[in-house]
């Protein structure tokens, strides 16, 4: 394990962490309510970022008024934690913006090490942005720090991640996963029709894929691939990502699209519905479910945003035919097929 130290005067500033995947959802905007933080306690993750500069370091002033910049986008390589496992910082009171309940770090660096002064990171809690502090890569090292090394999970002991909230709406780290997916799907598509056999994933990708590709021949054939999954025919291969290292599952002989493994797991296996028998007047082997499944009263959207963000992030937006798909998704994220 380790923690993160100020790089200026060695005091540490986190808490044991131990390092998982990027999450999908690390730069999702989500409704107007407070959105829990977006990393265990305990873990760590790093922002390789969009290749887009940083945002500026300090507020601009023009004639006395502090613009507003919407560059949310921090250097390459922040590390992010849950608020709760960072230690010993002071609040710079003069780079507190945001928009409504909360912090987003629009004016950079809002923490300082309480031991030099030094910036270090930024915390994010705004209304609809996943809690979470990111520390300046500059301002902080790590440091071996006494504990058990971390236990790679095996491939075949993913958790799964529930697609339906308590409240009765679809999961924004579904919306997130699927649409990150997605967008590694329209490049190893190359322009052409995908089909998909009926099913969940049928449910999660058919809108979305028939939305943004041509339907006419050749086709290509994706189906779930992984493991404890029977090999499938098919072109393309939707492979769990490790929750932990980020891998693309490697078993894999069709081209591998990545599903965030929480995710993937449920598509593949999860049947959470208890099944009773219908009634004694029922013909034999009629079930009904006990209690009713948890089902949105929409179709299932993924996050437009999220897929316009990945799209930029595998430098997809190079090609002419995707760079098209890509603005139109960013320029209305919430049409259909997204919401
Ligand atoms: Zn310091
Ligand atoms: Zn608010």
């Amino acid at each position: 394990m380790l923690a993160f130290a100020c790089a200026g005067c060695g005091a540490v500033l986190t808490a044991k962490v131990s390092r998982v995947e990027l999450p999908d959802h690390a730069g999702q905007k989500y409704g107007h309510d407070l959105v829990p933080a977006l990393l265990e306690p305990g873990t760590y993750t790093v922002d390789p970022g969009n290749g887009r500069p940083g945002r500026p370091e300090t507020p601009e002033e023009e004639g006395g008024v502090r613009l507003l910049t919407l560059h949310l986008d921090g250097p390459p390589n922040r590390i992010g934690l849950a608020p709760g496992d960072v230690r010993g910082t002071v609040v710079l009171t003069d780079r507190l913006g945001g928009c409504c309940c909360g912090w987003d770090g629009r004016y950079g660096p809002n923490l300082a090490c309480a031991g030099c002064g030094g910036a270090v990171a930024t915390r994010v809690d705004d209304c609809g942005h996943w809690q979470v502090v990111w520390l300046e890569p500059d301002a902080v090292r790590p440091v071996a720090v006494e504990g058990p090394v971390q236990r790679v999970m095996d491939w075949t002991e993913l958790p799964g991640t529930p697609p339906v909230e308590p409240a009765g709406c679809w999961s924004p780290v579904w919306e997130a996963a699927i649409a990150a997916a997605l967008a590694h799907l329209m490049v190893a598509s190359e322009g052409r029709r995908v089909t998909v056999p009926d099913g969940p994933v049928a449910r999660a990708f058919r809108p979305a894929i028939d939305g943004l590709l041509p339907r006419g021949l050749p086709e290509r054939r994706l189906a779930l691939a992984g493991p404890g999954v029977p090999e499938p025919v098919a072109d393309l291969a939707l492979v769990p990502r490790h929750p932990q290292t980020g891998a693309v599952w490697p078993g894999a002989t069709a081209a591998a699209v990545p599903l965030a493994a929480g995710v993937w797991a449920r598509l593949a296996f999860a049947d959470d519905r208890r099944l009773l028998l219908a009634s004694p007047r029922m013909p034999d082997g009629v079930r009904r479910d006990d209690p009713p499944p948890p089902l949105p009263h929409l179709p299932f959207r993924p996050d437009g945003r999220v897929f316009a963000g990945t799209l930029e992030r595998l430098g997809a937006t190079r090609e002419p035919w995707l760079r098209r798909i890509h603005d139109r998704v960013r320029d209305a994220p919430f049409e259909p097929p997204f919401g």
